[in-house]
């Protein structure tokens, strides 16, 4: 791989709940990315997967606890807190949120939203950012004129693309995506997820997608991270994965995507997460797995870098390959 771009390093999350105790949400994630390089963050809801770029964004709630680096072309970004994050999100990291439909206030018009964060970060103003803001929408396939539109004259598919235009305000280098084509139709995912494609080969971005729709990945990306109980358990180049899953967890996550050749959805995967407010001894998908032995349930499985620069989190990965 390239120079990374992205740097993540054992970067862990725990939520204070009310009644006590703390769930522990991320379990050490290590990330690589290099600048126009997609990688699609994938697992069951739960997984780790959204707690993850907000982390990374810095915008989870007070009641989270935060260690480990999230680097940005070999800069820190998590050190200094929130004064210390304030100057690099949206200009060096930004994210295009869950549901487009909310991520737009009602009563302002859409160019004006889009210049609202390159006035804050004073990149541009007045004019000279409600032009720029024509631009993006521009660059995202929507007529300039519209940015006198209010939200509520737009599509579900046009403000998805507006909202990608907002999180390219301020030139990031690298994007988040968290499930950026949920609620919109198959023609309109499709139109968005080549809009994602298109700007990361274009300007060079890093993009991370967080879906839990395994095909949407290979439109972006070139490789994908297997999230299971706040960690990846498996990691490579996403053909790679799609011809040959080697973990378990992996294997029971294409096999439960639904194949668009044949009528009904795949094989639903049996049990359910462990409980992240508390710890376990051994490999976290024990319980679930048809291969666990008994040193499975004992000692936790630690990262194996295979062939392609695949990594795995399977005792038995030699045997499953
Ligand atoms: Fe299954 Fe054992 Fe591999 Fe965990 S380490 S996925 S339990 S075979």
């Amino acid at each position: 791989m390239n120079t990374p771009l992205l740097e993540i390093r054992d970067l862990h999350v725990w939520f204070d709940l009310e009644r006590g105790g703390r769930v522990h949400a991320l379990r050490g994630l290590d990330l690589d990315l290099a600048a126009g390089e997609g990688l699609g963050l994938v697992g069951e809801s739960g997984c780790g997967k959204t707690t993850a770029i907000l982390a990374m964004m810095g915008l989870l709630p007070p009641s989270a606890t935060v260690s480990g680096e999230v680097r940005i072309a070999g800069k820190g970004i998590l050190a200094g807190g929130e004064a210390g994050m304030r100057p690099h999100r949206w200009t060096d990291i930004a994210m295009v949120f869950q549901g487009a439909m909310n991520a737009f206030s009602p009563v302002a018009t859409i160019g004006e939203q889009i210049a609202e964060p390159m006035r804050i970060h004073r990149i541009a103003d007045g004019k000279a950012a409600f032009r720029r803001a024509q631009e993006l929408l521009e660059l995202v396939g929507i007529h300039p004129d519209r940015a006198d539109r209010y939200p509520h004259q737009f599509s579900g598919g046009m403000r998805q693309r507006a909202a990608i235009a907002m999180a390219l305000a301020c030139e990031p280098k690298v994007l988040l995506a968290d499930e950026p084509t949920t609620a919109l139709d198959v023609i309109v995912q499709a139109q968005v997820l080549d809009l994602l494609d298109r700007l990361r080969r274009e300007l060079g971005l890093a993009v991370v997608l967080v879906t839990h729709d395994l095909p949407v990945v290979g439109y972006v990306c070139g490789r994908a991270a297997v999230m299971y109980a706040g960690r990846v358990v498996e990691s490579g180049p996403i053909d790679e994965l799609t011809a040959s899953p080697g973990h378990p967890y992996t294997r029971a996550l294409f096999a439960a995507a639904p194949d668009i050749d044949e009528a009904g959805t795949g094989a639903s995967i049996p049990g359910m997460p462990p409980r992240l407010d508390e710890e376990w001894c051994g490999c976290s998908f024990a319980p679930r797995c048809g291969q666990a032995e008994a040193l499975c349930r004992t000692e936790a499985p630690v990262p194996v870098t295979l062939d392609s620069g695949r990594t795995s989190e399977c005792h038995l990965i030699g045997e499953l390959r």
